[in-house]
Protein backbone atom coordinates (compact mmCIF):
# COMPACT_ATOMS: atom_id res chain seq x y z
CA UNK A 1 0.00 0.00 0.00
CA UNK A 2 2.83 2.33 0.96
CA UNK A 3 4.80 1.99 -2.37
CA UNK A 4 1.94 2.44 -4.21
CA UNK A 5 0.99 6.25 -2.66
CA UNK A 6 4.69 6.76 -3.08
CA UNK A 7 4.64 5.74 -6.88
CA UNK A 8 0.74 7.35 -6.99
CA UNK A 9 1.97 10.47 -5.44
CA UNK A 10 5.47 10.68 -7.47
CA UNK A 11 2.77 10.20 -10.63
CA UNK A 12 0.70 13.71 -9.65
CA UNK A 13 3.95 15.54 -8.70
CA UNK A 14 6.31 14.84 -11.19
CA UNK A 15 4.15 14.25 -14.33
CA UNK A 16 0.62 15.42 -13.61
CA UNK A 17 1.70 18.63 -12.03
CA UNK A 18 3.96 19.71 -14.67
CA UNK A 19 1.09 18.81 -16.98
CA UNK A 20 -1.24 20.90 -15.26
CA UNK A 21 1.75 23.76 -14.89
CA UNK A 22 1.80 23.38 -19.13
CA UNK A 23 -1.87 23.82 -19.03
CA UNK A 24 -1.58 27.26 -17.26
CA UNK A 25 0.60 28.86 -19.18
CA UNK A 26 -2.02 29.12 -22.09
CA UNK A 27 -4.97 29.17 -19.35
CA UNK A 28 -3.55 31.94 -16.91
CA UNK A 29 -6.14 32.32 -15.26
CA UNK A 30 -6.88 28.78 -14.16
CA UNK A 31 -2.96 28.56 -12.46
CA UNK A 32 -3.70 29.00 -8.91
CA UNK A 33 -6.32 26.58 -9.13
CA UNK A 34 -4.65 23.75 -11.06
CA UNK A 35 -1.87 24.52 -7.90
CA UNK A 36 -4.23 24.62 -5.18
CA UNK A 37 -5.66 21.01 -6.74
CA UNK A 38 -2.49 19.56 -6.57
CA UNK A 39 -1.67 20.49 -2.84
CA UNK A 40 -5.22 19.19 -2.17
CA UNK A 41 -4.55 15.64 -4.36
CA UNK A 42 -1.24 15.67 -2.55
CA UNK A 43 -2.32 15.66 1.24
CA UNK A 44 -4.94 13.44 0.22
CA UNK A 45 -2.47 10.64 -0.61
CA UNK A 46 -0.37 11.60 2.00
CA UNK A 47 -3.13 10.97 4.49
CA UNK A 48 -3.42 7.48 3.00
CA UNK A 49 -0.32 5.89 4.49
CA UNK A 50 1.57 5.30 7.49
CA UNK A 51 5.31 6.99 8.49
CA UNK A 52 8.30 6.13 10.22
CA UNK A 53 8.62 9.89 11.88
CA UNK A 54 11.27 10.65 14.28
CA UNK A 55 11.67 14.49 12.89
CA UNK A 56 8.46 16.73 11.75
CA UNK A 57 9.17 19.93 10.31
CA UNK A 58 6.91 22.75 10.49
CA UNK A 59 8.02 25.07 7.55
CA UNK A 60 6.61 28.58 7.40
CA UNK A 61 6.88 31.52 4.92
CA UNK A 62 8.30 34.62 5.45
CA UNK A 63 5.39 36.93 4.79
CA UNK A 64 3.63 35.42 7.96
CA UNK A 65 5.93 37.81 9.97
CA UNK A 66 4.32 41.18 11.04
CA UNK A 67 5.67 43.26 7.88
CA UNK A 68 7.06 46.02 11.03
CA UNK A 69 8.55 43.17 13.07
CA UNK A 70 12.34 44.28 12.94
CA UNK A 71 13.55 41.02 13.85
CA UNK A 72 15.49 38.89 11.84
CA UNK A 73 14.41 35.00 11.88
CA UNK A 74 15.22 33.54 8.84
CA UNK A 75 17.81 31.77 10.50
CA UNK A 76 16.41 31.72 13.79
CA UNK A 77 12.73 31.40 14.69
CA UNK A 78 13.78 31.22 18.16
CA UNK A 79 14.56 35.29 18.20
CA UNK A 80 10.89 36.11 18.08
CA UNK A 81 10.21 38.28 20.87
CA UNK A 82 6.81 36.84 21.04
CA UNK A 83 4.68 40.09 20.90
CA UNK A 84 1.49 38.30 19.42
CA UNK A 85 1.23 40.59 16.54
CA UNK A 86 1.79 37.84 13.99
CA UNK A 87 1.13 34.09 14.19
CA UNK A 88 5.07 33.49 14.42
CA UNK A 89 4.41 33.30 18.50
CA UNK A 90 1.50 30.82 18.27
CA UNK A 91 3.87 28.42 16.20
CA UNK A 92 6.36 28.67 18.10
CA UNK A 93 4.50 28.25 21.09
CA UNK A 94 2.67 24.31 19.35
CA UNK A 95 6.39 23.71 17.88
CA UNK A 96 7.47 23.63 21.53
CA UNK A 97 4.68 21.84 23.03
CA UNK A 98 4.50 19.70 20.05
CA UNK A 99 7.97 18.65 19.77
CA UNK A 100 8.74 19.24 16.30
CA UNK A 101 11.37 21.88 14.11
CA UNK A 102 10.12 24.82 13.04
CA UNK A 103 11.56 27.22 10.38
CA UNK A 104 11.04 30.25 8.39
CA UNK A 105 12.16 30.00 4.99
CA UNK A 106 12.38 33.23 2.10
CA UNK A 107 12.18 31.56 -0.58
CA UNK A 108 12.41 28.33 -2.76
CA UNK A 109 16.21 28.16 -2.34
CA UNK A 110 16.39 28.76 1.39
CA UNK A 111 13.58 26.01 2.04
CA UNK A 112 15.52 23.28 0.30
CA UNK A 113 19.02 24.34 2.33
CA UNK A 114 16.77 24.31 5.59
CA UNK A 115 14.91 20.95 4.33
CA UNK A 116 18.93 19.48 3.41
CA UNK A 117 19.88 20.93 6.84
CA UNK A 118 16.99 20.00 9.09
CA UNK A 119 16.69 16.01 7.72
CA UNK A 120 12.92 15.68 8.73
CA UNK A 121 11.02 12.24 8.16
CA UNK A 122 7.88 14.52 7.27
CA UNK A 123 7.25 18.73 6.63
CA UNK A 124 3.95 20.44 6.86
CA UNK A 125 4.77 23.47 5.17
CA UNK A 126 2.60 26.69 4.87
CA UNK A 127 2.86 29.23 1.74
CA UNK A 128 0.64 30.46 -0.81
CA UNK A 129 -0.13 27.92 -3.81
CA UNK A 130 2.64 28.34 -6.31
CA UNK A 131 5.46 28.12 -3.39
CA UNK A 132 3.81 25.32 -1.70
CA UNK A 133 2.58 22.75 -4.86
CA UNK A 134 6.38 23.63 -6.08
CA UNK A 135 7.78 22.61 -2.30
CA UNK A 136 5.71 19.82 -2.51
CA UNK A 137 7.72 18.60 -6.20
CA UNK A 138 10.99 19.26 -4.79
CA UNK A 139 11.04 17.61 -1.60
CA UNK A 140 8.98 14.79 -2.71
CA UNK A 141 9.36 11.50 -1.74
CA UNK A 142 9.42 13.17 1.87
CA UNK A 143 5.74 13.08 3.25
CA UNK A 144 4.51 17.01 2.95
CA UNK A 145 0.97 18.32 4.48
CA UNK A 146 0.46 21.63 2.61
CA UNK A 147 -1.88 24.54 4.27
CA UNK A 148 -2.40 27.59 2.16
CA UNK A 149 -2.00 30.84 4.29
CA UNK A 150 -4.55 33.47 4.27
CA UNK A 151 -3.76 36.98 2.57
CA UNK A 152 -6.19 39.52 4.36
CA UNK A 153 -3.58 41.79 2.69
CA UNK A 154 -2.65 40.70 -0.13
CA UNK A 155 -0.29 37.95 -1.31
CA UNK A 156 3.40 38.84 0.94
CA UNK A 157 2.82 40.52 3.09
CA UNK A 158 1.19 40.08 6.71
CA UNK A 159 -0.37 36.25 5.85
CA UNK A 160 -1.15 34.39 8.17
CA UNK A 161 -2.46 31.07 8.75
CA UNK A 162 -5.29 28.88 10.35
CA UNK A 163 -4.02 27.60 13.47
CA UNK A 164 -6.28 24.54 13.87
CA UNK A 165 -5.69 23.57 10.65
CA UNK A 166 -1.77 23.71 11.52
CA UNK A 167 -2.28 21.60 14.78
CA UNK A 168 -4.68 18.84 12.72
CA UNK A 169 -1.61 17.80 10.60
CA UNK A 170 0.76 17.94 13.65
CA UNK A 171 -1.39 15.41 15.01
CA UNK A 172 -1.95 13.70 12.04
CA UNK A 173 1.50 12.73 11.38
CA UNK A 174 2.43 12.26 15.09
CA UNK A 175 -1.12 9.56 15.27
CA UNK A 176 0.41 8.25 11.85
CA UNK A 177 4.19 7.72 13.18
CA UNK A 178 3.56 5.86 15.86
CA UNK A 179 1.45 3.29 14.03
CA UNK A 180 3.99 3.47 11.45
CA UNK A 181 6.92 2.77 13.89
CA UNK A 182 4.79 -0.65 14.34
CA UNK A 183 4.63 -1.64 10.70
S1 LIG B 1 5.29 37.57 17.24
FE1 LIG B 1 7.51 37.50 16.87
S2 LIG B 1 7.73 37.63 14.65
FE2 LIG B 1 5.63 38.29 15.13
S3 LIG B 1 5.78 40.54 15.31
FE3 LIG B 1 6.07 39.68 17.37
S4 LIG B 1 8.30 39.46 17.62
FE4 LIG B 1 7.90 39.73 15.42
Amino acid sequence: MKAWITFLRGFVLKVYYPFLMFLGAFLKSKKTYFQAYIIQLNNSLVMKSNYHINKILLLLPHCIQNSKCDVRLTFDVFKCKRCGMCKIKDLIELAEKSKIAISIATGGTIARKVVKEEKPDAIIAVACERDLSSGIVDTYPLPVLGILNERPHGPCIDTTVNLEKVKDAVQWFMKNSQQGKNQ
